[in-house]
């Protein structure tokens, strides 16, 4: 039951003092597009992709829904803080040094005028474009929601039992809900940095966040952590005249995932575009003096210490479950001992009616694995069946060239002793990367040796993150190589690198 906490919830609305007056426009607002039942069917706590799918896949399918989002605006930590604004900035500052360093060579000048620079980066600009296309995004899932007939509350929603839920409310005042299912999506946060030795300020030692709104272009940015995220925001202040430097505690870029050969090249690729690397190494603590941070940083395996020092530090070093204020207890949920929501195979927590998606549960930390499981918990909750396939999950890092994959690496299949072949095409063999002068990096297929079944995806190069979506697909289905192989590309493409890969899976490409 929806109602607001008023001194008597007998009274008329009509005269009321000025602290219930706005508790009423609260309650008008919470009621936008309103419900007309006390009751909803599924509550979902997080407005993030996972939360905001599953509220409108759940409205679609007849069940009375509401969401309730704290942030002020739909959309999560990828529409916000994460996928689309650091997209908007690896775009536009790309443009930016391809007009810098690569225009020319296509027989483009860009005329100077005087002694001034002919291109020249308008940061606010930029930095405008970038919050431009997230409120874009974000009132736009505001019109979903309506159209779709999805309540949205916006609060902070906190367990007063497995079936009812408080409503800290943006305007001021409380009100509660009642549900017969609860869909837990309150995503992650920045993980701090271990031990508490460096302490984010969002200014001078930044989190991803902090790295979206950087007012000037440091000259020199320390990254600490080479993943997707790290790789991404460095790439993006690198291509704008920073000097960055990668320090990372593996041996390896890219993260969890990435196959080592495709690591391997793309360290060397961003190399080639000025980044330098740190590998094995790992920071112990910052210091702040005159303006700069200054990193005591020693080999991974111990040793000498040596300082680093820069004008940004961006720490990147993951993100952790969120799940505060929510009164889990209350509601009966139980967190595994790395704070994520533990469910089973059909998104239910220890609770039976509550189910849980997204960054705050197991799983890779993706805005499509979130968006798959929305839709996948409510269809358990309506039709009592539900699909993710976790096995054809794709990761994409939006640098240039961009990496992606899908399925097993190399190395995993060595692991599992399984037997393979790899099937690789690289773009300077393919015709329309030539004609684009992007001919760096690769497609590799790794097959089952007995029966030539995709088992594995790795692309590095131009438009890798849209190529993927066709491993992706081929995976769905338990393709072979060859069935990719046989299937029409259009030339000149790209995409023809990606069947001349499969080709040389099975066979031979005709190319190369
Ligand atoms: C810089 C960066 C770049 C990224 N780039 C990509 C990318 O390119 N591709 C990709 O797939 N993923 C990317 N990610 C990861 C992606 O953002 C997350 O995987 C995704 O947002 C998770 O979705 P979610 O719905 O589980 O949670 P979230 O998006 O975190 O949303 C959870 C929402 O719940 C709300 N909430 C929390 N508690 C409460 C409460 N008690 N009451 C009400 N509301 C609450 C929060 O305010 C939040 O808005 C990126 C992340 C970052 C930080």
């Amino acid at each position: 039951m929806l109602q607001l906490r008023l001194a008597s919830r007998n009274v008329s609305r009509v005269g009321r003092t000025t602290t219930t007056a706005l508790k009423l426009a609260s309650w008008n607002s919470v009621r936008g597009y309103a419900a007309q039942s006390d009751q909803y069917d599924v509550v979902v706590i997080g407005g993030g992709p996972g939360g905001y799918v599953a509220a409108i896949k759940a409205a679609q399918l007849g069940l009375r829904t509401a969401c309730i989002e704290k942030r002020g605006a739909l959309g999560g930590t990828c529409l916000n803080v994460g996928c689309i604004p650091s997209k908007a900035m690896l775009n536009n500052s790309h443009l930016y040094h391809q007009a810098k360093h690569d225009f020319a060579k296509r027989g483009i000048d860009v005329l100077k005028t005087f002694t001034k620079a002919s291109v020249k980066l308008n940061l606010p600009k930029m930095l405008e474009a970038k919050d431009q296309a997230v409120s874009t995004l974000t009132k736009g899932i505001e019109f979903l929601f309506k159209q779709n007939k999805v309540d949205y509350i916006k609060g902070a929603g906190s367990f007063v039992s497995p079936t009812r839920i408080a409503v800290q409310l943006n305007e001021g005042g409380q009100t509660e809900i009642d549900a017969t299912n609860v869909i837990i999506a309150t995503g992650s946060e920045v993980a701090p940095f271990p031990g508490g030795s460096i302490q984010i300020d969002e200014k001078q030692i930044v989190s991803s966040t902090g790295a979206l709104e950087l007012q000037k272009v440091p000259e020199k940015m320390v990254v600490i952590g080479g993943g997707i995220i790290g790789l991404e925001m460095g790439s993006v202040w690198s291509r704008l005249g920073a000097e960055v430097t990668v320090v990372e505690f593996l041996g390896g870029i890219g993260g969890a995932g990435i196959d080592e050969e495709v690591a391997k090249q793309f360290q060397r690729l961003l190399q080639k575009q000025g980044l330098k690397f740190k590998l094995n190494t790992k920071v112990i603590n910052a210091e702040k003096k005159d303006g700069k941070v200054f990193l005591k940083a020693e080999s991974a395996k111990g040793g000498k210490a040596e300082t680093l020092a820069a004008d940004v530090v961006l720490v990147a070093v993951g993100r952790r479950p969120f799940v505060e204020g929510l009164n889990l207890e209350a509601a009966g949920v139980e967190l595994d001992n790395k704070g994520r929501i533990v469910i089973d195979d059909q998104f239910t927590t220890s609770q039976k009616n509550i189910r849980c998606i997204g960054d705050v549960t197991f799983g890779p930390m993706l805005a499509h694995k979130a968006e798959e499981e929305g839709i996948a918990a409510v269809e358990y909750i309506k039709h009592g069946h539900g699909h993710v396939n976790y096995a054809a999950i794709p990761s994409v890092v939006y640098t240039h060239p961009e990496v992606a994959w899908v399925g097993k690496t190399e190395q995993e299949l060595k692991a599992d002793g399984v037997s393979y072949n790899v099937g690789k095409f690289s773009f300077s063999a393919n015709s329309r990367a030539k004609t684009n002068l992007d001919t760096e990096g690769f497609v590799k297929f790794l097959t089952e040796k007995e029966t030539d079944k995709i088992l594995g995806i790795h692309i590095i190069g131009p438009n890798a993150g849209e190529m993927i979506a066709e491993g992706v697909l081929a995976m769905e289905y338990g393709a072979s190589a060859e069935d990719v192989a046989r299937t029409t590309h259009a030339h000149p493409t790209l995409s023809e690198a990606f069947k001349e890969a499969a080709m040389a899976a099975f066979s031979k490409p005709i190319h190369m």
